[in-house]
């Protein structure tokens, strides 16, 4: 292969004459830049690997803005800086530098720009001296001497931007601005600055995360979505470091269990091995990008957080989150160490605000006369099954109450919790004043494969007993009829009905009663039910978001809750057009029949009365488990 040949010596050849300035970027930063403060102040710049191709990238012409989104404390400014100082360096050009507030815009120019070109000579010889008073140095504009302008402004006030054409911008902090504006979205209005020069134009948009659609949210979902893939050193997996892999213990501090991040550790989601810090380094520096998004092809997103950082440890993060725990900030831990979105949807409840819903005017045995049909919602554990009863009507959720039934084997055919659970949800409900309530559906969960057949087969038996399973999707319907290996069920988004109870939770927290649907919880649920409701959180997932359960909490009455309310919307949906109607004219029937019948609620033998608080069989400790769930 001759002209193979030929090629690599004449590949070769250019290499060698191209210029300095035709260096990648990355190459160029680390051959003049020195670091402007820090504990490495004065020394050469040194990327990580996964920077440099974020930096690199800005000399690709099918890009025509680069999207950084990431966590503190990875060096994002050094890259913003790198890049900004390679422009002025190879091809000098307007360039437009704007952060989110003037305090932050001050720091950055004088402490980091400034700093910097005053310690590399190469920068220094293209900016005009301060001292020349026929130049137009301030702190909004540094004149180079080609008579190009470095221009420094906040994002908020965009009128700054107008008359000036900008060929490169860099904005900085993004999701700290309004996006809504009246002046008009900043970021819209700085791109529109660099119109004039179609391809070549560069918008450089970075920012740690706050909440879920905030400006760095919009711009990464517009972006490819880059993450940055490291190989297991034990198995070769190639995966991106997600924080539910981090693994660890709890501790004890007061009452309150608290994660112990002195035990926690890194592992490897496919062969579940340690990974040691210095095993993560390596993985670190032999990562690469991959791009969850592709089919976006002008321009590109980048994520990274704290877990990559050669600079910091999976100890010192968990130590981050410890604190967060204590003081129940997630927010922060979210945003900064993880560089994740945080929704409000997760924004954590307050205990004593949740305890205060327990309503002491109904219970099981005292069921409103409002309530005009009951649905249950069970879930299958190996020794027990648990089932919460709610009471609905058009505008109200009424908690009634939550019930255990236990057998040593669940899993197998005849277990005696099941006779249990059919016996007390076959039982005459009855309201205060002695109407009969019907019971219209029972989920039970079959998402066990060793308790499917024993479910379905128990279900089978009764009409309103429907086996149900949770769907891993977070989309399509709430439930949905199909069929395994012959036998029916339905299928949950449990995803969406965890997304409904968040949403009924917070209203009624926050004491909003012109909700359409409201709840109500009877005073008697078990001690940890409300900890068990919030016994999950909303994280992001490569294209959405997704409930994970908090390692160490229980969920069932959050999973029973979600059961019983897609039985709501299955039997509403099959009693036609107008649901409520017909159960109002089934109850004026029941009316009739009321007699002076005061039989106490059925309570099966193993029903816990005077606490119904579950308690472990054993004291696990939650390693083996990820954060999540
Ligand atoms: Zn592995």
């Amino acid at each position: 292969m001759k002209t193979n040949k030929t090629l690599k010596v004449l590949e070769r050849t250019i290499k060698i004459l191209k210029p300095p300035q035709n260096m990648k970027p990355s190459e160029w930063a680390e051959k003049h830049l020195i670091l402007p403060d820090g504990a490495a102040a004065g020394q050469k710049l040194k990327l990580y690997s996964f920077q440099k191709e974020m930096l690199d990238i800005i000399d690709d012409d099918r890009y025509r803005k680069v999207v950084y989104k990431t966590s503190a404390q990875i060096a994002k400014t050094t890259l913003l800086n790198s890049a900004l100082f390679y422009w002025m360096g190879t091809d000098s050009s307007n360039i437009g530098i704007a952060q989110s507030s003037l305090a932050e815009l001050k720091q950055w120019k004088s402490a980091k720009i400034d700093k910097t070109i005053e310690q590399v000579p190469v920068l220094q010889e293209l900016v005009t001296d301060k001292n020349d008073k026929t130049k137009a140095n301030n702190q909004q504009q540094t004149e180079l001497n080609d008579g190009s302008f470095l221009y420094f402004m906040t994002l908020g006030s965009a009128k700054a931007l107008r008359g000036k054409t900008l060929k490169r911008i860099i904005l900085d902090e993004v999701s700290a601005i309004d996006q809504h504006s009246e002046e008009g979205n900043p970021i819209r209005l700085a791109e529109q600055r660099a119109t004039d020069f179609g391809q070549e134009a560069k918008i450089l948009i970075s920012s740690t995360p706050t909440f879920k659609g905030d400006a760095i949210d919009v711009e990464y979902q517009n972006s490819d979505q880059r993450e940055y893939f490291v190989k297991c050193i034990h198995c070769q997996h190639e995966h991106s470091l997600k924080w539910e892999n981090v693994k660890f213990e709890w501790k004890l501090n007061g009452k309150r269990s608290i994660p112990d991040a002195i035990t926690a550790k890194l592992h490897c989601p496919e062969c579940q091995e340690i990974i040691t810090e210095s095993q993560r380094i390596k993985m670190v520096a032999n990562g690469r990008w991959i791009a969850q998004n592709p089919e976006i092809t002008d321009t590109a997103g980048f994520f990274i957080n704290r877990l990559y950082s050669p600079n910091s440890t999976i100890q010192a993060i968990a130590k981050d989150f410890e604190l967060a725990w204590y003081e129940y900030n997630y927010q922060s831990f979210y945003n900064t160490v993880l560089g994740l979105h945080y929704s409000d949807l997760q924004e954590e409840l307050d205990d004593l605000a949740l305890e205060n819903l327990r309503d002491d005017t109904f219970d099981l045995s005292n069921i409103p006369d409002s309530v005009l049909g009951i649905v249950v919602g069970c879930d299958q554990q190996l020794d027990r099954l648990e089932a919460q009863v709610l009471g609905i009507n058009e505008s109200e959720l009424f908690v009634l109450g939550y019930r255990y039934f236990y057998s040593p084997n669940c899993e197998i055919k005849g277990a005696k919790a099941y006779n249990d659970l059919a016996t007390f949800c076959n039982q005459k409900f009855k309201t205060v004043s002695g109407r009969e309530v019907p019971v219209l559906k029972v989920a039970v969960d079959g998402g066990n494969g060793r308790a499917m057949q024993t479910v379905h087969s128990f279900c089978q038996q009764y009409k309103k007993f429907e086996m149900i399973k949770g769907s891993s999707s977070t989309t399509g319907d709430l439930f949905k009829r199909s069929t395994t290996d012959g036998r029916q069920f339905y299928m949950l988004n449990v995803h969406e009905g965890k997304t409904w109870v968040r949403s009924l939770l917070n209203n009624a927290v926050a004491g909003k009663t012109d909700a359409p649907l409201t709840i109500r919880f009877a005073h008697d649920l078990p001690d940890d039910y409300f900890d068990q409701l919030t016994s999950e959180n909303l994280e992001r997932t490569g294209s959405g978001v997704r409930w994970k359960q908090i390692t160490g909490r229980r969920n069932e009455a959050l999973d029973t809750l979600v059961y019983s309310l897609c039985m709501m919307k299955l039997a509403l949906s099959k009693l036609g057009g107008q649901p409520f109607k017909k159960l109002r004219e089934y109850r004026s029937t029941k009316r009739q029949e009321i007699a002076p019948d005061n039989t106490p609620i059925e309570q099966p033998s193993e029903t816990r009365n005077k606490s119904t608080k579950y308690i472990k069989p054993a004291n696990k400790t939650s390693i083996g488990k990820s954060w999540f769930g």
